[in-house]
């Protein structure tokens, strides 16, 4: 889950990392009362989850707070990338004599963290790493050794980053491990024509598999989450994405993941993983389809389902029900086995569906979906 900039903000404060005063709201008359408070001129800032607000308009100044009711109305409500802005955050303006960039990101096939920083931030970083990737220092940072003073010192020493850089990198990996995140990234880090050390803006990605511990963020958090993997999460399924073209759905995590082995070993690649577990009502069924069919790169689905304590006749009918209720737009490829298959296949035949299909085996099912994917 990504955290809002406001948000970013309050964590690197209570880290000891110097940030711009800051307030948020949703009122452009209230954004009017703040910016009278923090001083008259504001910089207004569009907060939605996603990077460039810059470019696209979501930060600008406003030189006084009647200027600030304005830019804040215009910004609220403002789409950006597909985001509605819903609030603007207001910041002191700084100074800026130079920007700079520092983020950590988790390497997953390394199994490490990765420092990235350079002394040339601001809104061009894709470009200065697309062009001029040498200004941009990439240094691998091991889990458990974590950021040392030394290693810090090292990492801003690469980058060409100020020495005050140093205890802000320690501190950010401090953020990093104690707020389970698996993205940390600052850009700008300014330095201000006064000599300070700044957080201009931040990006933190917290880690969903510690989302138990840190209830924080919670709801505000998940009610912003429009990720097709939320939407299942808020049904109560298990639902990972993939890049390929066959839409999966089993019973059980061994299942689903050897289901996915075998589509890959018919020459076709998963789209997804959605395991309905030990359930499989009608309503399961009806949620479960209807995420794997709003994914556009779905060409067929196989529903592979062994029956043990959910009979097959209970997935079956919940299939037929879940018919009722979503449009099917793509071949269906249901295998059911175990307990009470007979009984299963024959409902499903008894619906005669034109987009639906049984196989008696898991391997011909899967080449069955597999097929069909690739042929559309
Ligand atoms: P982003 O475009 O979504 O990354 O939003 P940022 O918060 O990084 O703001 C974009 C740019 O606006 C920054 O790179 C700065 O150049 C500029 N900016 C933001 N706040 C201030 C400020 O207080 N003073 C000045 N001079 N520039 C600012
Ligand atoms: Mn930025």
């Amino acid at each position: 889950m990504d955290l809002f900039e406001h948000q970013a903000r309050e964590l690197f404060e209570e880290y000891g990392i110097l940030v711009p005063r800051g307030e948020v709201t949703d009122s452009p008359k209230e954004a009017r009362e703040m910016a009278r408070r923090l001083g008259g001129r504001v910089v207004v800032k569009a907060q939605v989850k996603t990077g460039g607000r810059g470019k696209a308009g979501g930060v600008k100044l406003a030189a006084d707070p009647a200027a600030t009711e304005l830019t804040a109305r215009q910004i609220l409500g403002m789409d950006i990338k597909g985001h509605t802005v819903g609030k603007v955050m207001l910041a002191q303006p700084v100074d800026i004599d130079r920007e700079f960039y520092v983020s950590y990101v988790l390497d997953r096939a390394a199994g490490r963290f990765l420092a990235i920083a350079s002394a040339e931030g601001g809104m061009e970083i894709e470009e200065v790493a697309a062009t001029r990737p040498e200004a941009v220092a990439r240094i691998p940072v091991d889990p458990a050794e974590g950021v040392t003073a030394a290693k810090a010192a090292h990492i801003a020493e690469a980058a060409g980053l100020p020495p005050q850089a140093v205890d802000i990198l320690v501190r950010l990996w401090e953020v990093l491990v104690r707020e389970d995140a698996v993205l940390v990234e600052v850009n700008p880090l300014v330095r201000t024509a006064r000599g300070q050390i700044l957080a201009l803006d931040g990006k933190v990605t917290l880690d969903d598999n510690a989302r138990f511990r840190q209830a924080r963020w919670g709801e505000e958090g998940a009610a912003h989450d429009d990720s097709l993997e939320a939407a299942a999460a808020a049904k109560g399924l298990n639902y990972v994405k993939l890049d390929g073209e066959v839409g999966i759905i089993g019973n059980g995590a061994g299942l689903v993941m050897s289901t996915l082995d075998v589509v890959a070993g018919c020459g076709a690649r998963p789209a997804n993983f959605l395991d309905i577990g030990g359930g499989a009502s009608a309503q399961i069924m009806a949620d479960g389809l209807s995420v794997i069919l709003s994914d556009p790169a779905v060409k067929s689905v196989f529903v592979n389902v062994f029956g043990g304590i959910t009979a097959c006749d209970a997935v079956a009918d919940g299939i037929v029900q879940a018919l009722a209720t979503v449009q099917l737009t793509k071949p269906l490829v249901v295998r059911l086995d175990g307990n009470n298959a007979a009984r299963g296949r024959a409902i499903l035949d008894g619906r005669a569906h034109p987009l639906v299909q049984q196989a008696t085996t898991m391997d011909g099912a899967a080449r069955r979906a597999a097929d069909l994917a690739n042929a559309a």
